[in-house]
């Protein structure tokens, strides 16, 4: 006796209809794009239980003849392409002709159309695929689908349904993507009753973010536009800057082709280009679209065409960090610069008046110490800071090459628009278009970070006339004993000193104070997590971490007093340092209020 049997074609329909609609969400996405492929401009949706018991979805488009209303339902029938050669060529969202079957096969459906052409409407009422009934109804030109009970047939796969909420989360974000691909057209929304979205159409992609998302954040995008023009690439859309960020993915939008699609290589490359720019697990917004030639792109890799597969990957990739990194950079070093409305240094004081007196003029030693030899340093700074404790020469680690500056009187030096000093922390900058507030600890820790990875033959070095020891445990010598070199590297000239003492003779000169115990300890347990990687990459990934590391130390603190000239001083430097926008832990250095916002707390503005 056989076992294999040919299943019943309604069997074998709802089978084929679980790759095309597995859930609500999927179900949303056929019908709103048959919508758009019928030329509507105007889609209302509204949907009971995240879509599982009810999906209603009104269109505006061209609608069906009964004849076609008949056909589509049925499998295969399409009328957007005749043959498979049209695949590569295709223009509208739905070529399968599946969608409506599928849905059909699953649920109770009630088809309402009527055709541009024709003075009557019709309705169709399918119960799992089968035709109940058919009358002639009054309707206004376009279509209206009604889906209840969603897999009421299926229970396998009804249960296989996520929670309410997650099934409606992707319900929202794909009739967010529809919004925001589509301005010119009109969306409306609801869930339960309740209104959620309402979008009329809009003519520009920040108007629709500020419909959807918060009107705040259309004060925060960025525009992209780029081409990769030998490989026919060209990237679009808006980005949310350094002042926006959230926990999570939810507004990672990408279009290839105006299809929109989930790639996760497409958000990695993007988030590249965000390196430095936010904190780390902060994920900014972002709707970009990506058209490339429809031969070099392959749309036909899933069933319900959520991913692409490119022609040229890693070009996509490159060319879209690329823009972004570039994007980000331009913004803001817009931003930064605009603080500097340099005050004009012989009439104007950098401070009002009544502040100047608050602060002595009489320049102090730095707390935060530019080597004599960096560049960014005023020349009226003594050559070698040193302390009681310390020595300035011989060194044991290479001497940094001494550089001659260009004297600068004060007069030539550049003055920051500083109008306050808040808490002893924060620096404020008056600019064009609102205050910004700089943190002085995360801006010098930014500065030294790349001091230290950047220039580091510039960072001076001092030995100590007392060296210092540092106890460890048996385990942390064995770990750090053969990595010593990432501390000599580094301006930090330290030894063995028996079985569980390191001795410490000499230190880059910004960490002349500080104890480095926590950063020695730090570097062995860095050790031992890295412990398998190659010693290169080992070294590159410690020694990045131990820059922050050192940077922190050296950094001046929040409520450490700074006097106004070494105000300047850092802003200058934080001005003319890389990636100067956060720290290297990822937090902002600064930030810009804008009069915008300002305006709006005290309700000058809506
Ligand atoms: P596909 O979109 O892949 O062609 P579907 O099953 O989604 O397959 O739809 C089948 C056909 O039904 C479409 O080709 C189209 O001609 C017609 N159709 C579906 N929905 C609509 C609609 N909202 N307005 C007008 N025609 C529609
Ligand atoms: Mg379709």
């Amino acid at each position: 006796m056989s076992i294999i049997k040919q299943l019943p074609p309604h069997e074998a329909q709802k089978i084929a209809a679980g790759e095309v609609v597995e859930r609500p969400a999927n179900v949303v996405k056929e019908l709103i794009e048959n919508a758009l492929d019928a030329g509507a401009t105007k889609i209302t949706l509204d949907l009971v239980d995240a879509g599982k018991q009810h999906i209603k979805i009104v269109d505006n488009g061209c609608g069906m003849t009964p004849e076609d209303a008949h056909l589509c339902t049925q499998q295969h029938a399409t009328s957007k392409i005749s043959c498979v050669d049209d695949l590569s060529n295709i223009g509208t969202f739905g070529f399968r002709g599946e969608a409506l079957a599928s849905i059909a096969a699953v649920s109770h459906l009630q088809l309402f159309t009527r055709h541009t052409d024709t003075k009557e409407g019709v309705k169709l009422v399918l119960h799992g695929g089968t035709l109940k009934s058919e009358t002639t109804v009054a309707h206004p030109v376009g279509t209206t689908i009604i889906a209840d009970d969603l897999f009421f047939n299926v229970p396998a796969r009804k249960k296989f349904l996520k929670k309410r909420e997650t099934e409606w989360r992707q319900i929202l974000q794909l009739v967010h993507a529809f919004c925001l691909e589509n301005l010119a057209l009109h969306i409306k929304l609801s869930h339960d009753g309740r209104e959620i979205l309402n979008c009329p159409p809009v003519t520009t992609l920040s108007d629709r973010v500020a419909q959807l998302w918060e009107p705040a954040l259309s004060q925060n995008l960025i525009t992209i536009d780029a081409n990769h023009g030998r490989k026919n690439i060209h990237v679009s859309g808006i980005i949310s800057n350094h002042q926006h960020s959230r926990f999570d993915r939810s507004r990672l939008y990408f279009f290839v082709n105006h299809r929109w699609i989930k790639n996760y290589t497409l958000s990695r490359s993007l988030l590249k280009g965000y390196l430095n720019v936010l904190p780390p697990g902060r994920y900014p917004a972002a709707v970009l679209f990506i058209d490339v030639d429809p031969l070099d792109v392959d749309i036909n890799i899933h069933p319900r065409k959520e991913e692409v597969q490119f022609l040229n990957p890693r070009s996509v990739e490159q060319l879209l960090q690329t823009t972004v990194k570039e994007a980000l950079e331009k913004h803001l070093s817009n931003q930064i610069s605009k603080p500097v409305q340099f005050a004009t240094p012989d009439t104007t004081p950098a401070f009002k008046p009544a502040m100047a007196q608050e602060y002595p003029t009489t320049p102090s030693p730095l707390p935060f110490v530019m080597p004599a030899d960096d560049p960014f340093a005023p020349a009226s700074q003594p050559q070698k800071t040193t302390t009681p404790a310390l020595a300035a020469s011989p060194n044991p680690v290479p001497q940094p090459q001494q550089r001659t500056v260009a004297p600068q009187t004060p007069t030539q030096q550049k003055q920051f628009n500083v109008i306050g000093y808040f808490k002893k922390t924060y620096i404020l900058l008056e600019q064009e278009d609102g205050l910004f507030v700089v943190d002085q600890h995360a801006a010098h820790e930014r500065v030294l970070y790349e001091l230290f990875s950047e220039r580091f033959d510039d960072v001076a070095t001092v030995k100590l006339l007392f060296p210092t020891t540092i106890n460890v445990s048996t385990e942390e010598m064995s770990l750090l004993a053969d990595h010593l070199t990432l501390f000599t590297n580094n301006g930090i000239a330290i030894e063995p000193y028996g079985e569980q003492q390191l001795i410490v003779t000499a230190t880059p000169v910004h960490l002349k104070n500080q104890p480095l115990d926590d950063i020695v300890h730090q570097v062995a347990g860095w050790i031992k997590e890295e412990q398998n990687s190659m010693q290169d990459n080992l070294h590159n990934v410690i020694n990045k971490k131990l820059h922050a590391q050192m940077a922190c130390k050296a950094a001046v603190k929040a409520h450490d007093e700074l006097q106004p000239d070494q105000i300047q001083q850092l802003l200058r430097d934080l001005y003319a340092t890389n990636n100067r926008f956060t720290c290297p832990h990822g937090r902002p250095t600064g930030w810009l209020l804008s009069d915008y916002e300002i305006e709006k707390k005290f309700k000058r503005k809506n």
